[in-house]
């Protein structure tokens, strides 16, 4: 097999996604040059009720990245200087990069081999060292639902409630995602997720959305990504940002958010090829009890780096776009090492070295699937 003879497999095809969303897409950019209220307009809100009804959330506040979703929703709570704020440490790193800009602790938990998501007893571990050491105040936990499955977010929220803790889904890879047929939105006291162009509900630029139940949180998050704007314009009463969705993003998701349900299905139908094809030669990834998971992400676990790189390589010759999420555990970056306390983390350290990503995008063809699957298959020779 070459890439001569067989057309490539992109990792992302965004054209053709384009190209499939057709007219609607033209019409709602159109609509925004039309009336030009760039910033904040008309889009802004219904994206915000359409979201928030999508995942059943009684509130949406639309923001300019996940990043910025993430930093307004601690900024909200006053975390900041002492405070600790636990997160997982194989994941995007702008998971820590937020409490560490605001001055505070993160506090780096390892994860389930299994799942990839952060692991519960490491969890409860970190949380009583912290306390222990009495240098930082436990203020936070930040739950990943990497890949597009959902953490466990029942035990996540029983440890966060015995500590007083707040929660924070950082949901940037799995809008869509479901427990028990509830989406992702409300599992924790406020979501944050992405629209970054790569993430399921993806933009044609930057931009984000926070969820909560809560009046109060929502109309903080208003006010901090409008400069910490009070009822009038020019009334500062606290420190913001400029942290807002832009208008033609709005536009853009909204075209989206009409075929997006379709995409998920899309998306679950190629995972389960994945699956049924590859479950015997590799480890394929696990899915939890009642979960669907929004598949941002498709990785498998190869037995060893060497076998790796070989079935990278192998992918490479083929055409077949794939990637590694993520190379390195966040407490062996170099800018983070220094915020954390040596504590060995063995499952995000070694993740790196086996794991590998496969194309699930919602227009490759099950012909396109399968072909993924059987080069992986002949590289490993079963
Ligand atoms: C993408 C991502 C973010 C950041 O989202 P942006 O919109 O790129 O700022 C945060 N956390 C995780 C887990 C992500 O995958």
């Amino acid at each position: 097999m070459n890439a001569e003879t067989f057309p490539l497999i992109p990792f992302l095809d965004l054209k053709a996604q384009q190209a499939r969303l057709g007219p609607g897409l033209k019409a709602r950019l159109d609509a925004v040059l039309a009336h030009g209220q760039y910033i904040l307009g008309p889009e802004v809100r219904e994206l915000e009720a359409k979201l928030a009804d999508f995942c059943g959330a009684a509130h949406c506040v639309s923001v300019s990245s996940g990043t910025d979703a993430l930093q307004i929703a601690l900024m909200a709570e006053n975390i900041g200087r002492g405070d600790a704020v636990f997160l997982p440490a194989f994941t995007y790193t702008a998971t820590a990069e937020v409490p560490l800009l605001l001055g505070a602790t993160p506090v780096f938990v390892d994860v389930d081999p299994r799942t990839f998501q952060i692991d519960l007893a490491s969890l409860e571990a970190r949380i009583k060292a912290v306390k222990q050491a009495g240098a930082l105040k436990p203020r936070a936990i930040i739950g990943v639902d990497l890949f597009g499955q959902p953490a466990d977010w029942i035990a996540l929220t029983t440890i966060a409630a015995l500590e007083g803790l707040f929660t924070l889904d950082d949901c940037a890879q799995s809008f869509g995602a479901a427990q028990d047929d509830v989406r992702l939105g409300k599992a924790a006291d406020a979501t944050a997720t992405s629209f970054f162009p790569s993430k399921p509900l993806g933009a044609y630029g930057d931009g984000g959305a926070l969820f909560t139940e809560s009046a109060e949180r929502a109309a903080l998050y208003r006010s901090l990504r409008t400069h910490g704007e009070g009822t009038t314009r020019y009334e500062v009463l606290r420190t913001g940002m400029n942290g807002r969705l832009d208008t033609m993003q709005a536009a853009v998701l909204l075209a989206k958010l009409e075929v997006f349900e379709t995409e998920l299905a899309r998306r679950e139908e190629i995972a389960r090829i994945y699956d049924a094809a590859l479950k015997d030669v590799v480890e394929v990834p696990t899915r939890m009890p009642g979960t669907t998971s929004a598949w941002a992400v498709y990785s498998v676990l190869l037995p060893d780096e060497a076998t790796r790189e070989t079935a990278k390589a192998a992918l490479a010759a083929a055409g077949i776009g794939h990637a590694v999420y993520y190379p390195r555990a966040l407490h062996e970056q170099p800018a983070y090492r220094a915020a954390h306390d040596g504590t060995s983390l063995p499952v995000a350290e070694g993740l790196g070295q086996r794991i590998l990503a496969l194309p699930i995008h919602p227009d490759l063809s099950d012909e396109q699937a399968k072909r993924v699957a059987a080069t992986l298959i002949q590289t490993l020779g079963r």
